[in-house]
């Protein structure tokens, strides 16, 4: 569904993605694991269109999207939830979800808001109240619903566990698994490796801007040098 080539990203003259090759296939989630700095974010905001490639190329289907700015990127179904969870804190939960409709106008937003309330039953009981008032997990949870809301076929990630109390970590994994078996594709960027590897099909290690391992999660979880460095065991 998504393969990434060669890729490579630059803030300025500092280049921090130095050839990163990736593919993602249907119905997997797969995990991209790292240390801080990394360079994750900017893998995913190259993905979603919100940072420029400098060379490589990514496609979407066998389709090159490096020319596609971001907004028709959510339109050919692939949607981000930001890193730190950048929702409208002064608009109500359900205005954020509907925001994450803004391509469709059609009856369905009903079904999507529903599916999405479903999914997340404490956004629907607070679906009136400001988005501000909500608690770091819930806000984690609106996050993910509202990137769902653009009807993605593959959703991008960013760190969903960040900050977040280790009951509700374990909850917004659960949660990434339901959406596979919703039949959203998922490619999901994370510091808490281990969260991330255990309901991932295929992980990636980045360091410094490079993919320094890859492979099914299970024999990355295996592998002592990963253990040693990311698992802490
Ligand atoms: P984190 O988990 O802290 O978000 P990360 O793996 O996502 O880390 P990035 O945020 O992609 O890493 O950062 C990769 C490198 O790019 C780092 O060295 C960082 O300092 C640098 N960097 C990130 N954003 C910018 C920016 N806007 N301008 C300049 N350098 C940046």
């Amino acid at each position: 569904m998504l393969k990434v080539e060669a890729l490579r990203s630059r803030y300025g003259r500092i280049e921090v993605l130095h050839g990163i090759d990736l593919d993602v296939a249907r119905g997997e989630i797969v995990a991209i694991v790292g240390a801080n700095g990394a360079g994750k974010t900017t893998l995913l905001h190259c993905l979603s269109g919100l940072q420029p490639a400098s060379a490589g190329s990514i496609r979407l289907d066998d389709e090159p999207i490096d020319a596609v700015p971001a907004h028709r990127r959510v339109a050919k179904g692939l949607a981000q939830s930001p890193e730190g969870r950048q929702i409208f804190t002064s608009l109500s939960v359900e205005e954020n979800l509907r925001l994450g409709a803004f391509l469709h106008s059609d009856h369905k937003v009903e079904d999507d808001l529903s599916r999405a309330f479903s999914l997340f039953p404490i956004l629907k009981e607070k679906r009136n109240l400001s988005a501000g008032g909500l608690s770091g997990g819930q806000q984690q949870m609106l996050a993910i619903a509202r990137a769902l809301m653009s009807r993605p076929r593959c959703l991008l990630l960013d760190e969903p566990s960040m900050g977040l109390a280790p009951i509700l970590v374990g909850q917004v994994f659960e949660t990434v698994k339901e959406l596979r078996a919703l039949g959203v594709t998922v490619l999901l960027v994370e510091q808490n490796a281990f969260g991330a590897l255990k309901i991932a099909d295929r992980g990636y290690v980045l360091e410094t801007g490079r993919v320094t391992m890859s492979g099914p999660a299970r024999d990355l979880i295996a592998d002592p040098r990963i253990r040693e460095a990311y698992l802490g065991i």
